[in-house]
């Protein structure tokens, strides 16, 4: 299959080591932009993959943090979320239905450097109501 050559193409660019349930793990998110935590992950995997533990799903998920292949969140209320976007990009927590939406967002026209600061990492959160929660969207069709 397509997406797992490319999960294990970009593991091996990044020069980690190639284990299963690193490809099942980064394939997923590659292929679902959903923002998933462990626990939603290791959900979807572990019928199709036996021998997945949580444990593993949190592993991976740290360590391909680290090497900058996934991109973690924590929402308001403290979960931590995975992204497969690396890009700088926003984020849009509803307070109702707990979906994650990406914002769109340039880092260069967000913050003024810090005269001698170097900055290492830019987060951009938001919260509020999605368009499916938002009481406008009654008028909308759905
Ligand atoms: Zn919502
Ligand atoms: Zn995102």
């Amino acid at each position: 299959m397509q997406t797992v050559r490319d999960a294990q193409d970009r593991l091996r660019e990044a020069g980690i080591r190639i284990t299963t349930p690193r490809v099942v793990i980064y394939d997923f998110l590659l292929r679902n932009r959903i923002h998933p935590t462990c626990d939603e992950i290791y959900t979807a995997l572990k019928d199709k993959n036996p021998s997945l533990s949580l444990a593993s799903v949190y592993n991976v998920t740290e360590r391909l943090s680290d090497e900058n292949l996934l991109v973690r969140i924590v929402s308001p209320d403290g979960e931590r979320h995975y992204d497969s976007v690396t890009e700088f990009h926003g984020h849009f927590f509803c307070r109702e239905c707990g979906k994650i939406y990406d914002i769109k967002s340039c880092p260069d026209s967000l913050f003024e450097e810090i005269p001698g600061a170097v900055t290492e990492s830019i987060s951009l959160t938001a919260e509020g109501l999605c368009p499916k929660c938002a009481p406008s969207s009654d008028k909308k069709k759905k």
